[in-house]
């Protein structure tokens, strides 16, 4: 472009000069004419002539973007155009008073802007030299700011003996295009320096396998010690390719990668044991292959963080686990007494004989046994939410009657403080939520307890239950000891109790509520104000229809069973006490026979020999386990018909699950309900 208008503005100027030496060609005939007295209307036209001429050259050169200078070897300038002084920011009037491009002090600069030394000057070379000068690029300073441009110049010989030799300059301003250019660069060595701070290597090859750019974390990584700049253009694997520590395995590999030129991460060990992972990019141009991109990161602390939590979490799972065992056990051997206690007190309750006294002592081992059962059960229930195992059975519950069911079941316990249980009369009397109905009377049962825990003497418990959009609140106030604000959150964690010397408790009850209720997808929450009492309150998914899966309760006809019949019950079980507990209770239904075993073998050989109708079977026995007792007694055919029924102190729901799918026909935990004990012997003998 510049070299276009160059040439443009040469050709102009030849043709100026052309014009100007025939101008004075013309002048010298014309004078000599004069001389000789010829017409001098002939010099007027030429005059004209030269004029029109020389008004086009002038519109020509304004309105070029180049600004063109004359400089003569005596240092007289003409500028052609405006542009001329424009381009070292003077007025037309200071050009020519002060512009003397060849002198030292005009603040020419070159390209790295280190001053220019004069005889490097184009005009003064192209003076020097004749030779004409072609984009050469210099800076001009003028009021602090640089102005570039690009600078072409041409040696125009005298026409004459009288002129000298001038400099045709032309020059083209590419302050914009410098300035880009410089930010480009900045930009290209901030990205160079970020790219060198980050502890990753990257390595940038071509088609040919060749490095094209390299950072310094990748040169640290491979342990070159080369400069940079020699690697570039090298055969990329010449460098990296040792550090790897299967070589010949590691460079088929790449090959592979680099002809399939899919993204690809995965994990080198170096010569030295340190461990990368490998990252390959394929680099795209316009859908062309222009090269390959390959990232380093030393992974090896990493990894060994990373394996030394999976080991922590393995050990945690495994602690978790043995806890759980733990638990499991604990809970089996403190359930198997608590069977004697419970059973052998409740039919004691029974007798008719027992004195006043008596009986007192027989409810409070009642008392006792039901709270240690308690305790472990909820123990068992909070470390199986813990691990995720507790099932749920959803179903849809009238709320009405398990609000009355509870309310029943704790008002002895009410009254012996003189608290009055109020239910508030509420909207929600049909309503139905989506619950596991026996989680959920422990919900409110534990809430309760609670307000009868933690009421003064003669207080009150008010029960009131609300429905909202598709929730179902139930609110147990009371007007007991309050919470203060700082502990309202904390009671929900475990073993969290407030200091209070007279009443007894675990702090297991209200974090077991609320695990509970999120599990039924409910929230939980308490109002409270210190002395005045508390408002617990669940809420939990309402069911819009009213439709319902009555629950089974146990009627009096229930436990008839036809009338004549005998039936013969044969009890698998080493433990004396136990044995004893189960004849107490059949002997009061009449029609019942217990046989007893106290062995494993013993009861195969019984079932065998004797008419049995139903075998009751304990799972730990001395001389084998429950289960291989029932496929002995499953692979005879005398005894294959016969239903089954584990009876067992452990109460796991994934032990329970997996007895059930062997073939028992039930499971009882230990210790037993009587009621639920007989009414599922029943069931099994009609
Ligand atoms: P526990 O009653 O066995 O201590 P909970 O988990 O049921 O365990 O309750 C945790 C604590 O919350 C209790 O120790 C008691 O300080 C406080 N708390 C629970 N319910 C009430 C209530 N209705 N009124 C006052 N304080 C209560």
């Amino acid at each position: 472009m510049v070299g276009h208008f160059a040439m443009m503005i040469i050709l102009l100027l030849m043709i100026a000069l052309i014009a100007a030496c025939y101008k004075i060609y013309k002048m010298k005939t014309l004078f000599n004419s004069y001389r000789l007295g010829i017409d001098i209307s002939e010099i007027k036209r030429a005059k004209e002539i030269i004029e029109n001429s020389e008004k086009r050259y002038k519109n020509i050169l304004s309105v070029m973007p180049e600004g063109v200078i004359l400089y003569g070897a005596d240092h007289k300038k003409i500028a052609l155009n405006e542009n001329a002084y424009k381009m070292f920011n003077l007025d037309s009037e200071t050009f020519y008073e002060k512009l003397n491009i060849l002198e030292p002090n005009f603040p020419f600069v070159d390209t790295k802007g280190n001053p220019l030394a004069l005889e490097d000057y184009p005009v003064a070379i192209t003076l020097k030299t004749g030779e004409s000068i072609t984009g050469r690029v210099i800076g001009i300073i003028s009021t602090g700011k640089t102005r570039w441009i690009s600078l072409n110049t041409k040696l125009l010989e005298p026409c004459d003996s009288t002129e000298v030799p001038q400099v045709l300059v032309t020059m083209t301003d590419i302050t914009k295009q410098k300035e880009t250019e410089i930010k480009l660069r900045e930009s290209n060595a901030l990205l160079r320096t970020i790219i060198d701070s980050i502890p990753i290597g990257i390595i940038v090859i071509n088609t040919d396998r060749k490095i094209v750019a390299v950072n310094r974390p990748c040169l640290e990584l491979f342990r070159i010690n080369e400069p940079r700049q020699n690697l570039i253009g090298q055969p990329a694997a010449k460098y990296y390719h040792p550090s790897y520590k299967y070589s010949e395995e590691e460079r088929e590999k790449v090959k592979v990668i680099l002809t399939n030129n899919m993204p690809v991460v995965d994990e080198v060990e170096m010569s030295n044991d340190r461990l990368i992972q490998r990252s390959y990019f394929p680099f795209y141009m316009d859908e062309e292959l222009k090269g390959h991109l390959w990232v380093f990161e030393d992974i090896t602390e990493r990894k060994a963080m990373e394996t030394g939590i999976i080991r922590a979490k393995e050990d945690a799972v495994k602690a978790n686990k043995a806890k759980s065992a733990f638990l499991a056990n604990m809970s089996h051997e403190l359930r198997t007494p608590l069977n004697a206690i419970l059973g052998f007190s409740q039919l004691l309750e029974l007798q008719e004989t027992l004195t006043e006294k008596q009986r007192t002592f027989v409810k409070e081992i009642l008392k006792g046994g039901r709270h240690l059962l308690n305790l472990i059960n909820e123990v068992l229930d909070l470390s199986r939410i813990e691990s995720g195992k507790l099932k749920l059975s959803f179903e849809n519950i009238n709320i009405a009657s398990v609000i009355d069911e509870c309310i029943n079941l704790v008002r002895p316990t009410a009254d012996i403080k003189g608290i009055t249980l109020t239910k508030e009369r509420n909207e929600c009397e049909n309503d139905f939520v989506y619950a596991d109905q026996m989680r959920l009377r422990q919900i409110l049962l534990n809430l309760l307890d609670n307000g009868i825990k933690y009421n003064r003497e003669n207080g009150e418990i008010i029960i009131s239950c609300e429905s909202k959009d598709d929730l179902l609140t139930i609110h147990v106030r009371d007007t007991g000891i309050g919470i203060p604000p700082e502990a309202q959150t904390e009671i929900f964690e475990p073993f969290y109790r407030l200091e209070n010397p007279f009443v007894e408790g675990t702090g297991i009850g209200l974090p077991l509520v609320k695990q509970l209720t999120i599990l039924m997808g409910g929230k939980l929450g308490v109002e409270s104000q210190l002395g005045v009492g508390s408002d617990f309150w669940v809420s939990i998914p309402l069911v819009q229809t009213h439709e319902t899966n009555h629950p089974v309760s146990l009627e009096k006809n229930e436990m008839l069973l036809p009338k004549n019949k005998e039936y013969n019950i044969l009890y698998i079980e080493d433990r004396l006490w136990n044995q004893q507990v189960v004849a107490e209770i059949l002997d009061n239904i009449k029609g019942m026979k217990l046989l007893t075993a106290s062995s494993g073998s013993e009861g195969i050989r019984a079932a065998e020999n004797q008419k049995t109708d139903l075998i009751l079977l304990d799972l730990q026995l001395p001389d084998m386990n429950g289960v291989e007792v029932f496929e002995r007694l499953k692979s005879n055919p005398q005894s294959t018909d016969i239903p089954v029924i584990a009876l067992s102190a452990n109460a796991m729901q994934e032990d329970i699950d997996r007895t059930l799918a062997k073939g028992f026909k039930d499971y009882i935990t230990k210790p037993f309900d009587v009621l639920t004990f007989i009414k599922v012997i029943i069931k099994y003998l009609r």
